[in-house]
């Protein structure tokens, strides 16, 4: 790896994910210790990237000011526990769209790819559902599956179906970096 870089998913990843998007900064709740964890990775010489699909702007109920919004507040909670964001990737369209940067597609991957000038293979890619894990590997990128989202009950089972061989699975974002730093023992990879 060229260069020290993670990409992250949002929510259900850094922050709680709810039924409704969130539209507002007053609506975003970083889950226990994930800003901690991003402000870790950066001490460790991590360029920390989010790529986040936000069809919530595509189907009108958020507008591009609230998500400004919510990236500004979410930026300024980490910078106060030390730890930067560098750039965020979103994909505003939504399914019905056939956009190819909705994950899992990899076009928000590949635009990281393009902008940081380097080669995605080998960098870990954080998320918390099956097409966060599906992108990740179509573009090169070793998948790491969080237990904070849409699957919160995979720790230690066989993964469902569609699920990258190279998953790995920990509970929560701050056990990855965890991992990722070194300071845990690998967690197990499951088989497909
Ligand atoms: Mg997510
Ligand atoms: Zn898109």
């Amino acid at each position: 790896m060229p260069h020290k870089l993670v990409i992250l998913d949002r929510d259900g990843t850094i922050n709680r994910a709810s039924e409704e998007f969130v539209k507002s900064p007053e609506e975003w709740h970083p889950l226990p210790g994930a800003l901690e964890a991003i402000s870790r990775l950066n001490h460790a010489g991590y360029h920390v990237v989010l790529a986040t699909n936000q069809s919530g702007l595509g189907r009108g109920l958020i507008d591009m000011a609230a998500l400004n919004a919510v990236h500004a507040h979410m930026c300024k909670s980490l910078a106060a526990l030390g730890g930067r964001i560098d750039a965020i990737f979103y994909c505003p369209h939504t399914a019905d769209d056939a956009c190819t940067c909705r994950k899992p597609w990899p076009g928000l991957f590949n635009q990281i790819a393009e902008r940081y000038g380097v080669s995605l293979q080998g960098v870990p890619c954080i998320g918390d559902s099956l097409r966060d894990m599906q992108a990740a590997e179509a573009a090169g990128c070793v998948p790491h599956l969080v237990c904070t989202g849409r699957h919160p009950d995979l720790m230690g089972r066989e993964l469902p179906a569609g699920f990258p061989a190279m998953t790995r699975v920990h509970a929560n974002l701050a056990d990855c970096v965890d991992h990722l730093l070194g300071a845990a023992p690998l967690s197990k990879p499951v088989a497909a």
